[in-house]
């Protein structure tokens, strides 16, 4: 690039920032760290009703109400029971009684994702195979879009499972 280009690039760079107010910025910077910390705060209050585990909170913690976004509290859940050592409710040894991986749709490349994980490795603490964890992909997961890349065997489940809407009642029971 020309060093005419580049200086047009910047030029239109700053006239953008320009024209930005500053204190509209704080507060979307605020409203969006706000905002957040919510949706954190209602995952970890989800674990605090159901399981007997506690999160500690800040001394000033104020919880903002942020309306129904459950996906997205869904999701802080499902990284949270990662960090406590939980895999991929696809990913048990005992899956393929109740699921059928479709490998032909799976994007190139992502196929180890839907890896299963040997019994003497993993555990499922005595539960039964859980549609409703928040630890399970959808039925899209990871498509080449050709279709869906998790079948169950039992129809009725076919739009159930990867909904993250919530912490299941079988995940918290690993949790306890
Ligand atoms: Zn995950």
């Amino acid at each position: 690039m020309s060093q005419v280009g580049l200086d047009i690039v910047n030029e239109n760079k700053m006239n953008w920032l320009q024209s930005m107010d500053l204190s509209f910025i704080f507060n979307l910077l605020i409203f969006l760290y706000m905002n957040t910390k919510g949706i954190i705060m209602r995952a970890l209050d989800q674990f605090r009703l159901k399981t007997c585990m506690d999160f500690k909170t800040f001394p000033n913690g104020q919880v903002v109400s942020i309306g129904q976004n459950c996906y997205i509290i869904a999701i802080v859940e499902h990284e949270l029971l990662h960090a406590l050592g939980f895999w991929h409710e696809q990913s048990r040894y005992d899956r393929d009684e109740y699921v059928t991986i479709v490998y032909e749709n799976i994007l190139e490349g992502y196929q180890n994702n839907f890896n299963k994980y040997s019994e003497n490795d993993t555990t499922t603490l005595g539960t039964p195979y859980d549609c409703y964890s928040v630890m399970h992909y959808s039925k899209d997961a990871f498509t080449n879009g050709n279709g869906s890349t998790i079948i169950t065997k039992q129809p009725e489940f076919q739009d159930v499972f990867g909904q993250w809407l919530k912490i299941s009642s079988n995940d918290v029971l690993k949790l306890n």
